[in-house]
Formats: C-alpha cells, structure tokens, sequence
C-alpha cells in the first residue's frame, strides 16, 4: 500500500492528538477516496465511519480501531447526538479522531452539524471533502450532471426531511420551474410524492430519468425512466436504496456515454441527437 501510493513524508497535514478530521470517503468504489483522507485513514487512532462506506477503506487503516456509525434511512442507527458526543469524548481522551461518511461530509450528511459541536467544544478539526453521489454516482453512469447547450443548472435536493418524512420545506414548483437537473437524494421512499408535484408544477412526465443505485460500486445498478414513470419502475425493479434519483433531459446523455458498458464491448446504443440549445 504504501508503495502503491507513496504520500511525501513532508508537507502533509499531521493529524494531532486530541483533534477530528471530518472527511468524505466519496460514493463507494475506493479509488475514488481522496489523498487526504488516505493521508488521515493513515495516521488516525479512531475511525468513526457509516453505513455507506466500503469495507476495502477501512483497510487502509490497519492500526485504528473502528468505530461503527452507521445511519441508514428507514434502518435501526445510532442517534446523531450519540454519535457526535462520542467524537468529543475520543478527543477528548486525546485520540486522533476520522470521522468518515460517504460522498461529501458536507452534502446530505450531517457534517456541519458535527463540525459546528466540536468546534464549539474547542476541538480542532479539518474538514476533507469527498466526491458526493450525486455528481460522482452519475458519472459512473454515464450521466454529466451539466453539459453545455443541455443543462446549465443543477439541483442537489433531499428526498426526506430529519424526521423521515417527505420534506416540507423544499419549494419543489421552483425547483421544477428553475432547474434543468434534479438530483435526488434520499428519494426513493417518496419519489411519487416529489414527482406529482413536479409534473404540477410544469415539468413533462414524459422526461428521461434515472436511478443509480450502489453507485460505483460492484453491485451498480442502473434503471432508465420517465419522470411519469419513475415510481412504479422502481417499484417494479424492486430497487433499494442507496440510490440517487436524477431527473432532465441531460439524463439522454448516458446513451452514449455509458462508459461502463462500452469498456464491457457492449454494443452502443444508437446515440440520440440530444436538442442542443445552441
Ligand atoms: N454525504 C453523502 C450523502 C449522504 S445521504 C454524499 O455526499 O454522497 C445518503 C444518500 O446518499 C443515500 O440515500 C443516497 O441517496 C445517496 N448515496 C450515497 N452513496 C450512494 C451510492 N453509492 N449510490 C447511490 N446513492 C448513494
């Protein structure tokens, strides 16, 4: 390992008895981890890690003991408070401390709240971005979240609220009128809700959609859709979360650049003229 990916003894940020290092392990396949979290998975005392975060990365921290966090929506976890209380008792107890969620620690995932307790319990931390599943799941499908002449905006938005329920404060009638890519996360409980009230406010039911779910990892499943259709196919799939949810016509795109199937010699599916704004 160490050979494999040889970090410079000099110049890289040394994890400090007593501090939390919040960082993304990023979507699932673990080439996607970023330096510095190596760098940290490394040199910590403690890894404090979720659900979503492959087995394969923990193994990169043979000399840490590792603490499970995990939080699934819908499944038996342990309660936020708990979980960040614990990262202050282990700093306290002058541990180096990563705190590793999937994706981005700061995208659906709580990290700012955590962050916002140490720091204000005087802990240092640092902060490690991750690539987030909505954006790097989608790649793995061969969906670009903007594409120029297709899709200029984009929307990261959550399927469920913090008490599970369908969310309250999304305006989805602006969403649907504002943004040309929806990504949704958490989205598969409600995805009927959430698409009832986008084909209300405008959007056509009729437009391509997809569901990633597993994104990047071996068991990547992938389901074309409709908006219209979106809930009775996943239904019908049996698909499970972890997914993301993506919705707009830059989803056409994956025709031709479902790269994963084209390395497989797959046969190309007839690329569709996409209508280019110019
Ligand atoms: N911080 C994470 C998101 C955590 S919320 C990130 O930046 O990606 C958990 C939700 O993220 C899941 O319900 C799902 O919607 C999405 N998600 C995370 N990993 C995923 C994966 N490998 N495949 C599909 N969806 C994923």
């Amino acid at each position: 390992m160490s050979n494999m990916f040889p970090l410079p003894s000099a110049n890289w940020p040394v994890m400090s008895p007593g501090s939390v290092w919040l960082a993304g392990a990023g979507p699932g396949d673990p080439g996607l981890l970023t330096l510095h979290a190596l760098n940290a998975l490394r040199q910590a005392d403690v890894v404090v890690y979720d659900a979503l975060v492959q087995r394969q990365i923990l193994e990169w921290a043979p000399q840490a003991e590792l603490v499970y966090a995990g939080k699934r929506g819908g499944k038996p976890s342990a309660c936020q408070a708990d979980i960040t209380q614990r990262l202050v008792d282990l700093a306290q107890r002058g541990k180096r401390v990563l705190r590793l969620k999937g994706g981005d620690p700061f995208v659906f995932g709580r990290g700012g709240e955590e962050a916002q307790v140490l720091v204000a319990a005087g802990i240092p931390i640092r902060i490690i971005p991750g690539i987030t599943a909505g954006i790097g799941g989608l790649a793995y499908a061969g969906i670009p979240v903007t594409h120029r002449g297709v899709n200029q905006s984009v929307t990261f938005v959550t399927g469920h609220d913090a008490t599970g329920e369908a969310p309250t404060q999304v305006d989805w009638a602006a969403i649907a009128q504002g943004s040309q890519m929806i990504v949704i996360y958490m989205g598969v409980k409600y995805i009927g809700k959430i698409a009832a009230q986008l084909i209300a406010a405008g959007r056509n039911p009729e437009e391509p959609a997809a569901v990633v779910v597993s994104a990047t990892t071996a068991q990547q499943q992938v389901l074309d859709t409709t908006l219209g259709r979106m809930e009775a196919d996943i239904a019908a799939a049996g698909l499970e979360p972890p997914a993301i949810l993506c919705i707009g016509e830059g989803v056409r795109l994956r025709e031709g650049l479902n790269w994963q199937a084209l390395a497989l010699g797959l046969a190309p599916v007839q690329h569709q003229a996409m209508a280019a704004a110019g």
